[in-house]
């Protein structure tokens, strides 16, 4: 296996031969990284009497709930056992935006000739450059995260990991938390998946391959959903041989087919080998390197690589969390269960982010936790159902949805009418040459109140927010039709699609109307 993850098993206490993590490789970046975000010979605070919220996690989740608690005037404990910042700073959003911005450049340079300039062929990937970078800002990122910051806000930090010791307390590192509320916000980590052999042969997972310092000269990824999806794209730009095996008949498979079909052109053009349907029976060690043998709807095969990336799902962090003790039910695949107020089957305890949602997002880790500190600290009513919940995947082209697909209207027997622009149509994604592009928006039939969204362009992720305003604000697409956007600009398909529902309202009799009234005032 790769790199592995130092987890903290004790709290931070210099003089019980507790060790600080370590994020490899260990330069100036990432030792930045971790003086921020666990700061080695950190001494956890004595403990409140009783806290306001005892916060377990600190993803996105577990800070913005803790700094808009503590914001708000309430008493805060916060726990991590190993990053503050979880999943999105450190092995998540941040390290592979920045790994994909690399990629991107290179994307452009491919395509270099198309726009009417010569590149001299064989452009050097310094693969050590790309991924220096993406620590350096990684570590400039992790300033909002520290522990320093939070502890300005008012919270009391605990480094160390938490369990709880009954339905009102937990435990960090021997020392007692008694609370009001407390939410759970652990996150979820990728599975492994179960197939034999893997184990032995090593395998990366999103808190490893960041660590890379030496590009993989072929790799193969296992799962096409986001995480995969980009960072396939991300490594054979960079240079490696990439093989995707995904278990479904196209990538992306939450998405339309039509849309995720566009990036998947993109993705064979760029030479990724896609393997769909595919079941990987065993992996093997060999001179050559790791020998995947798997069977796909054209027969048996083997392939072998240098890596092997699981992108296969998400695990929920619920162990040793002793939730039993506090009477919260949870499901070991699932995640802790709690209802659409958040609420765990301990009315004191909530829970917000990957451990218990669906959208596995940091957008929608943050707004949950938004969600937690008024219906735990102001017995608000608030609703995760009531939340309009966009996402993008970061390939090249973006995809970002929100609302509704037309295949979940139809299954609900909701009658949609979708309206689509093709990029080929649009002026600005011609003058671009990003033609592979689109704009679906469904409404209500008969009338423009926005259902949902797909996009597919190169800064779809961009766009998707003008619908998700129209959206949460009642903003129909009619409106749409009349507001000025910049021309040229992609986001005018938007506007667009806005003029296309508002020429359906110019029925025959309409139209019959206005020629009569232009006839008479001639
Ligand atoms: C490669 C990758 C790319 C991604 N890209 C995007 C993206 O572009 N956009 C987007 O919106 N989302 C993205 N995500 C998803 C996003 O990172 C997660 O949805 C988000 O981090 C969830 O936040 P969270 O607070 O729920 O959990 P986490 O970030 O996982 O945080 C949970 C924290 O709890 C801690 N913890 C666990 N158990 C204990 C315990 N017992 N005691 C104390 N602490 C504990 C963990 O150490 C961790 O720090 C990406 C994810 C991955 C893996």
């Amino acid at each position: 296996m790769g790199p592995t993850r130092d987890v903290l098993k004790h709290p931070a206490k210099p003089e019980s031969g507790y060790r600080p993590p370590t994020v490899l490789p260990e330069d100036r970046h990432n030792r930045e990284l971790v003086s921020n975000v666990h700061p080695p010979g950190w001494i956890n605070p004595e403990p409140a009497p009783r806290y306001n919220l005892v916060v377990i996690g600190a993803g996105t989740a577990g800070l913005v709930a803790a700094a808009g608690s503590a914001g708000l005037g309430a008493r805060v404990a916060l726990v991590e056992r190993h990053l503050l910042g979880g999943d999105c700073l450190n092995y998540g959003c941040v390290p592979s935006k920045c790994v994909i911005r690399s990629s991107r450049a290179l994307g452009d340079l491919k395509e270099a000739s198309q726009l009417g300039f010569r590149v001299p062929a064989g452009v050097e990937v310094d693969f050590p450059a790309v991924m220096e970078r993406m620590r350096r800002l990684r570590a400039r990122i992790s300033h909002n995260d520290s522990v320093e910051r939070f502890r300005g806000l008012g919270v009391d930090v605990f480094l160390g990991e938490a369990r709880f010791s009954g339905p009102g307390e937990a435990e960090v590192g021997g020392k007692t938390l008694r609370f009001k509320r407390a939410v759970i916000a652990t996150g979820a980590r990728a599975a492994q998946p179960d197939v034999p052999g893997l184990a032995e042969a090593g395998f990366l997972t999103n808190e490893t391959v960041f660590s890379l310092t030496e590009r993989p000269r072929r790799l193969a990824i296992v799962g096409g959903g986001p995480i995969g999806s980009e960072l396939s794209q991300a490594f054979r730009r960079l240079g490696s041989e990439v093989i995707l095996f995904h278990n479904a008949s196209h990538i992306l498979n939450r998405e339309d087919v039509d849309a995720a079909e566009i990036v998947q052109r993109a993705f064979l053009r760029e030479g990724i080998r896609l393997v769909f349907n595919a079941r990987i029976r065993r992996v093997e060690r060999a001179a050559e390197g790791k020998v995947i043998h798997f069977e796909h709807p054209g027969g048996e095969d083997r392939a072998t690589v240098v890596e092997i990336l699981a992108c296969a799902g998400r695990a929920p962090n619920v162990e040793r969390l002793d939730l039993e003790a506090a009477g919260v039910a949870y499901d070991p695949r699932m995640g802790v269960g709690v209802d659409d107020h958040l609420r765990t089957s301990n009315p004191r305890i909530f829970a917000a982010g990957d451990i218990c949602m669906d959208h596995k997002f940091t957008h929608a880790a943050d707004a949950a936790a938004r969600i937690v500190i008024q219906n735990a600290l102001f017995h608000g009513r608030k609703r995760l159902s009531s939340l309009v919940m966009p996402w993008c995947t970061y390939t090249d082209p973006e995809i970002a949805h929100v609302g509704t697909t037309e295949r979940d209207a139809e299954a609900r027997g909701v009658p949609v009418t979708t309206f689509t622009r093709p990029f080929s149509e649009l002026d600005r994604a011609i003058a671009d040459g990003e033609e592979e592009g689109l704009v679906k928006i469904h409404v209500k039939k008969g009338t423009d109140r926005i259902l949902g969204a797909t996009l597919v362009a190169r800064h779809a992720g961009e766009m998707i927010n003008e619908i998700t305003l129209a959206m949460v604000s009642g903003v129909g697409l009619g409106t749409l039709g009349g507001v000025i956007h910049s021309y040229p600009t992609q986001a005018e398909a938007i506007k667009q699609l806005g003029d296309a529902y508002n020429r359906t309202r110019l029925t025959p009799f309409v139209q019959k109307l206005f020629r009569g009234w232009l006839a008479w005032t001639r």
